[in-house]
């Protein structure tokens, strides 16, 4: 095969997070040559062309579908294909999880070798409208052109597809999303260019929690130019929203990262945060503190991680990477302490507010980095509960949980079972074993997955 060469074939199957191995269809010595081609479905005839070749490992990049996967029963949105979310959303829902599931399977069973009980998936509640928060960015659709405000298309860094009708939000997200986006087309107010880092408009913050319906709106510019937000929070308290905007923010960030980021932040109407439940419990989101996207998804999540812990009755509970503290909270009232730890010390003020809130007074939490604030706590866990960042446990912190507690049981959350595998391995080393894992769907329509173990020791 040779690279810049278009082939064709169809998609054999698809490891996580979105790696399809096609299988090449052609005359000559290099049909049934597998290349890894991202962004496909199982069973697509697909053309692309070969970008990668390395000894007997190729890839290449997806020009077009030439033939529709039969799993593929669903019609797309209006941006699929150019922006860069929702790869499995033409896929019929019940498809998708089955897909997600056998991948997780695949990398768990090839690092766990003992009997282990594989639960299967646990399917979203909602597969559309479910996200609770958007991060969009303003910019333009190509170069040079008019103000966008939305996405970032596949495959680029800095092009933005203006998601009008995007299917995994509510349809207020979409509103919202407009009338920003026209309000300053009309004005005709600049956005951050990200290579001069001249402009003005950097995102758009909405967040709004599927159970209370109460919205945020945030907007973050740099301080270039001075411009007043009043006019636009009166135009969009007159919107038709079947939620209620219950803060209008104007947030000011200059950094040069293309991140969301506070630097300082103003009120124009309203208040700062909004108000979300879980279980029967209640929490407050401020605009940037971490909650996870998909509530009535992460109901599900939690319940699972409290029946793999079981009776946490007079237990000592470590909450590990506990963001505002929501799994600490739901495990309190059961256990006799909950300790949380979080680097993020926004998260932790709102994790120890919510406490209160919620009337829990055997919650604790921690800022600190886990690593850090292992060595300090002075209170032995009975049970430990991890949720860590996408690339996983840090090797230090790992060793020190696995060599320093001796718990019967430890629940590992992980959004990227490929650390979770990692992790696994070097828990083993130190006698923990995995007994039950499953997996939760967060993010239907992605290839995103959340999968929860529970582990014993043994020795
Ligand atoms: N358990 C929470 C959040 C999990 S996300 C929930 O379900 O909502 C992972 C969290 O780990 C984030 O809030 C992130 O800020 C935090 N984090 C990342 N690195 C960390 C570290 N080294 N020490 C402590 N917390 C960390």
């Amino acid at each position: 095969m040779k690279k810049g060469n278009i082939y064709q074939g169809t998609v054999e199957y698809v490891d996580f997070p979105n790696k399809a191995y096609v299988a090449v269809e052609s005359n000559d010595e290099d049909n049934g040559k597998k290349v890894i081609v991202k962004n496909s479905i199982p069973r697509q005839k697909v053309e692309f062309m070969l970008n990668k070749k390395k000894k007997d490992k190729y890839e290449g990049r997806l020009i077009k579908v030439l033939e529709k996967s039969p799993l593929e029963t669903v019609e797309p949105c209006n941006h699929f294909g150019i922006c860069g979310g929702c790869v499995y959303q033409t896929m019929d829902y019940m498809e998708q999880v089955q897909l997600k599931q056998k991948q997780v399977k695949n990398i768990l069973d090839k690092v766990i070798n003992n009997n282990y009980e594989f639960e299967g998936i646990v399917s979203s509640p909602i597969s559309e409208a479910y996200r609770n928060k958007m991060e969009y960015s303003f910019g333009d659709e190509i170069k040079e052109g008019p103000l966008a405000l939305g996405l970032h298309k596949r495959n680029t860094t800095y092009d933005i597809v203006s998601v009008n009708s995007c299917k995994i939000v509510h349809d207020d997200f979409n509103l919202i999303l407009m009338t920003v986006l026209n309000y300053f087309k009309e004005k005709n107010i600049p956005y951050l260019h990200k290579v001069t880092h001249k402009g003005y408009l950097r995102h758009l913050l909405v967040r709004r929690a599927t159970k209370t319906k109460q919205i945020l709106v945030d907007i973050v510019t740099t301080t270039q130019l001075q411009y007043d937000m009043v006019e636009l929070g009166e135009i969009l308290k007159k919107l038709p929203l079947t939620g209620e905007i219950v803060g209008f923010l104007h947030t000011f960030n200059d950094t040069l990262a293309d991140v969301v980021k506070n630097e300082s932040t103003k009120v124009i109407y309203g208040r700062d945060y909004i108000e979300e439940e879980l279980l029967g419990l209640k929490f407050k989101i401020s605009a940037f503190s971490f909650f996870q996207t998909n509530s009535l998804g992460a109901e599900r999540l939690y319940s699972k991680a409290r029946e793999y812990l079981g009776d946490t009755k007079d237990k000592i509970v470590f909450d590990l990477y506990s963001g505002t503290g929501t799994i600490a909270q739901i495990l309190a009232p059961f256990a006799k302490k909950v300790i949380g730890v979080e680097i993020v010390e926004e998260a932790v003020k709102s994790a120890k507010m919510n406490a209160i809130l919620n009337g829990l007074n055997n919650c604790d939490f921690i800022a600190d980095d886990v690593l850090k604030a292992l060595d300090n706590i002075t209170d032995k866990p009975d049970l430990v509960v991890l949720d860590p960042p996408r690339d996983g446990l840090h090797p230090k912190a790992l060793k020190k949980i696995g060599e320093d507690f001796n718990v019967a049981k430890i629940i590992y959350i992980s959004c990227k079972p490929t650390s979770l595998a990692r992790d696994l391995v070097e828990l083993k080393k130190y006698g923990y074993e995995v007994r039950r894992a499953c997996c939760v769907d967060m993010f239907p329509g992605t290839v995103h997955i959340e999968t929860c173990c529970l582990l014993s020791r043994i020795k």
